[in-house]
Formats: structure tokens, C-alpha cells, sequence
């Protein structure tokens, strides 16, 4: 057995709060919880062992409350499209992956906005590449993708573009990730993790988790590979095979993740007005009855309940469920009208500012008439409690660039939303979101402040982002993280 240990942090600048802000000289930690925050002189008379920070800042430790950890490693181990500009372009990426990747291939990230040609691409662009394996490229999105036609063919759907949206892409999706064997499965989930430490995100919530990743996660976790906090929302259909899973320190059963709608990208996000440059309302993806239904369950079982609303009008359906049912999560909420805020009150959401950049476009669909209600961050925050996540792979998954996104609305890349002022967040905000305002949305109250009592989970950077230019922010570094009290390697 290890004996107790105590070590203490001095000549730190050490953030114990975000919200109201109150900054340490020192911390002392025993085993894997906080024992002490305050000053230099104190903290040395308690410690065996002393840490100088020669000035350096150290945070709580972030929390990303939506991300996909699978979907994350596959994306590190697959052909990236983000930011390709041409069709050209991604004609020439895929050669060039396909000739050093044997088997199926996926690749991410391409966005048609971005395309010089000025259209979708569609199947004949990739035919000519691949043609004897299965090639599925997700839209930055991830609610649709263009396929080959091997891909079609071998499934026997018939589709003259190669774009399969929703529901039909995620067959696609299915079937790919049927293909993948195990071990490159965990190996996704252990680069994912990986990551996540570099980027000093100690806790998750991994969403729309199924039950063969859940498997690698539990085995993982017995072999105690898993240093970081997994906190899983399983799809609906997951539920009943895992439902007297255990919960251990590090992987956590929490939830069932649900959809009302899609995204505003393919204009599969659901509005109660139509959208400006098509003549769609969007589409509701799960009935009303199954997500009834999968609400009662999660309530029965005691399991919380995530749901993703993007458009107002699945909004409106996602308060009507969770209404008599306080702390649970509704996911993305990008487009909120003002009679909708009173209704948000009991409800934890869990936005992902970067949205902002990705979907630069965003006026486009809903017109200058509803831009107050897109991201109207500072609103929601104003209601109730809000949780900052990435959605990652959706967007990447470095905190710093979310807080850049949170702070400056895209008005250094000239984004037409950052036109309408007023919905601007402070970096201090920014960053108690990214940490307590998780943590309240994942029900953890041992994490997402450095309060005595909590788990030492931590982060040391190489610069203080709240004095920090906010166009360098990004910049900053994560030198060191510490979970339950153990520093582990970057
Ligand atoms: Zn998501």
C-alpha cells in the first residue's frame, strides 16, 4: 500500500473558482483529493513534498460534457478532409490514403461550402479512385456522406449521388464499423484517450456510445487503462444489455442519449418556420412516442437523459419531454426563440461554441430575422446551467479553441453572426463551463473546481488564458495533468 502523501503546489497563480474568480498562491493535495487551496506559507507546513510553479497557472482539469470517444479515435487514425477546398482536392487526398490503407475507407470532415466547384460532390467523383472496397466520407457534420459505388452496390441500395443523409447514412455507418476489427477498436478508444489527456480534458461524456464500445471500455477499465473520467450515454437501443453495469471510478454508466433532429448543415435540423434557402422545415428523426417511451425507461432506471435539439421546433418537443423531469440534458440547442428561455430553467444545456466557426453559413438557413435566436449563448446561461463541449470529431477537440470561439463569436474570421453583438462570453465564464458547468450537467460533484474535498484532477499550462490575447489563446499549452491526484504523461 502507498503511503499518504501530501504535496503541495506553491507560487502557483491557481484558479479555485471561476465563478465569482478567486485565485491561490498554493495547493496541497493527499492521495487523490484537494486538502487545501490558499497560501504559500500554509501549504508548505502541511506538504511532505513540494511543488514550485514558479508562477504558472494551473485550472481544474476541462470537461468535455458531448464528445464521441470512438468516433475521436477513428478520426485520428483516418483520411481528414477538414478544410479541403476543392472536389479536386479531395479526389487527390483520397488517392493518396488509398495507396498506403488497405481495406474499407472512411474519411471526415468535408464540407461543400468550402468546394470551388459550388455543388455537393457526389459518387462518380470518387468511382473512378476506388472502386473495389467499400469508401464512405462523412460530411464535417457527421449526418451525412458520400459513398462509392462498390459501397452501394454491396449493400443494394440504389442512389444516383453517392450522398446517403440520416438515417440512411448511418446503415452506411453500421456497416463500416462492422468492418473493423476489435483490436483496431481499442485502439481507437486508447489514441482517443491520449488525445484528450494532451489536451487537458480529465472528464467526459461520451454520447451516443453503443454496446460494443461499452465492452471496450469495461475491459479497458479492468485493465485500468482508462485514466481520464468516462461518464456514458448509451443509444437507446443499448440500454436493457448494460443496465446492471457497475459503476467504477474512472467509467461510468450515466445515461441514454436521444435525437429530435439533425443538423442545420444538410438542413435536417427541425424549425418552426421554414428555412431560408429551402423549402424544408427540417425532419424530426426519433417519433414522439419512441422518445416517450426511452424517457420513461432512463427515469425508471434512474439513468439521466440527453437529447439533441438543434432547431427551435425540436426544441420545443425536446422541453415537452423533459418538463416534469429536472436535471436531465438537452444537447446543441442552436437555434432558441425567446418564449422558449422561461422553459429552459430545470434543463442542463450542453452547447459546443464552436458551432459558431463551422457553421459560418448559419444565416444563410434561418435569415438575418432569427439570428438572435442562433447560439444565444449568454441567454441561455442567463436561465439555467450551461455545459461547453465539442461534439468532437464534429469540432476539434482543443478546449482553448472552443473559449476562442465562446469569447469572439468568429469576429476575427469575419462571421457574419459576430454581427449581432451581445451573446459574447468572458474567458472566466468560458472556462467555469468548460469545468463546473460540465460537471453539473454530468451530476459529478467531485469534479470541476478545485475546491477542498474535490478529486485532485487538475491541469498545469504554460500561459494564463485569462491575460492571454484572446487570438493566441489557442496557443496556449498543456505542460501538465494530474487525475485523482496521479500525473499522468502527455
Ligand atoms: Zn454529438
Amino acid at each position: 500500500m502507498r503511503l499518504p502523501m501530501k504535496l503541495a503546489f506553491i507560487n502557483g497563480n491557481i484558479y479555485t473558482k471561476l465563478k465569482p474568480l478567486n485565485v491561490a498562491e498554493a495547493m496541497v493535495i493527499e492521495n487523490d483529493k484537494i486538502i487545501f487551496t490558499g497560501d504559500n506559507n500554509t501549504a508548505i507546513k502541511l506538504a511532505e513534498k513540494i511543488i514550485n510553479l514558479n508562477g504558472k497557472t494551473l485550472l481544474p482539469g476541462f470537461i468535455d460534457a458531448h464528445m464521441h470517444l470512438d468516433e475521436l479515435g477513428m478520426y485520428l487514425n483516418i483520411l481528414d478532409l477538414r478544410n479541403t477546398r476543392s472536389i479536386e482536392e479531395l479526389r487527390e487526398k483520397l488517392r493518396e490514403f488509398a495507396k498506403s490503407h488497405p481495406g474499407p475507407i472512411m474519411g471526415h470532415g468535408w464540407d461543400q461550402e468550402l468546394f470551388k466547384e459550388k455543388r455537393w460532390p457526389n459518387k462518380n467523383d470518387i468511382n473512378d479512385i476506388v472502386n473495389d472496397r467499400p469508401v464512405i466520407l462523412t460530411r464535417v457534420c457527421v449526418h451525412a456522406a458520400l459513398v462509392n459505388d462498390f459501397f452501394l452496390k454491396s449493400m443494394n441500395f440504389i442512389n444516383d449521388t453517392g450522398i446517403v443523409k440520416e438515417n440512411e447514412f448511418e446503415i452506411f455507418r453500421k456497416k463500416y464499423n462492422s468492418m473493423i476489427p476489435k483490436e483496431i477498436k481499442r485502439k481507437y478508444i486508447l489514441d482517443a484517450i491520449d488525445e484528450l489527456i494532451k489536451n487537458g480534458i480529465s472528464s467526459i461524456g461520451f454520447v451516443s456510445c453503443n454496446s460494443e464500445m461499452f465492452n471496450i471500455l469495461k475491459e479497458l477499465d479492468y485493465e485500468n487503462k482508462i485514466p481520464i473520467r468516462v461518464n456514458v450515454y448509451l443509444n437507446p437501443e443499448d440500454l436493457d444489455l448494460n443496465i446492471n453495469f457497475k459503476n467504477s471510478e474512472h467509467l461510468k454508466l450515466k445515461g441514454i442519449k436521444l435525437f429530435v433532429d439533425g443538423s442545420l448543415g444538410v438542413r435536417t435540423a427541425l424549425l418552426s418556420e421554414k428555412y431560408d434557402d429551402e423549402d424544408t422545415y427540417g425532419e424530426q428523426v426519433f417519433s414522439e412516442e419512441f422518445l416517450k417511451n426511452n424517457v420513461k425507461k432512463a427515469i425508471l432506471h434512474n439513468l439521466q437523459i440527453a437529447i439533441h435539439a438543434i432547431g427551435d421546433k425540436a426544441m420545443d418537443i425536446a422541453i415537452s419531454l423533459l418538463n416534469d423531469f429536472p436535471g436531465n440534458r438537452i444537447e446543441h440547442c442552436s437555434v432558441v426563440r425567446d418564449d422558449q428561455l422561461d422553459k429552459l430553467k430545470n434543463i442542463n444545456l450542453v452547447i459546443q461554441p464552436h458551432f459558431i466557426i463551422t457553421d459560418y453559413w448559419v444565416l444563410d438557413r434561418v435569415g438575418k430575422r432569427r439570428a438572435k435566436f442562433i447560439y444565444r449563448f449568454k441567454d441561455l446561461a442567463n436561465v439555467t446551467n450551461i455545459a461547453f463541449s465539442t461534439d468532437s470529431p464534429v469540432e476539434p477537440i482543443n478546449p482553448f479553441l472552443t473559449i476562442q470561439a465562446a469569447v469572439t463569436r468568429g469576429k476575427y474570421e469575419n462571421i457574419p453572426i459576430s454581427k449581432f453583438p451581445g451573446q459574447e462570453l468572458s474567458v472566466e465564464d468560458s472556462i467555469y463551463y468548460y469545468t463546473m458547468g460540465s460537471a453539473i450537467a454530468l451530476k459529478e460533484d467531485k469534479i470541476g473546481s478545485l475546491n477542498i474535498g474535490n478529486f485532485a484532477d487538475f491541469i498545469i499550462l504554460d500561459d494564463d488564458p485569462i491575460k492571454k490575447n484572446i487570438n493566441k489563446i489557442n496557443e496556449i499549452r498543456v505542460k501538465e495533468i494530474y487525475i485523482s491526484g496521479k500525473k499522468l504523461k502527455i
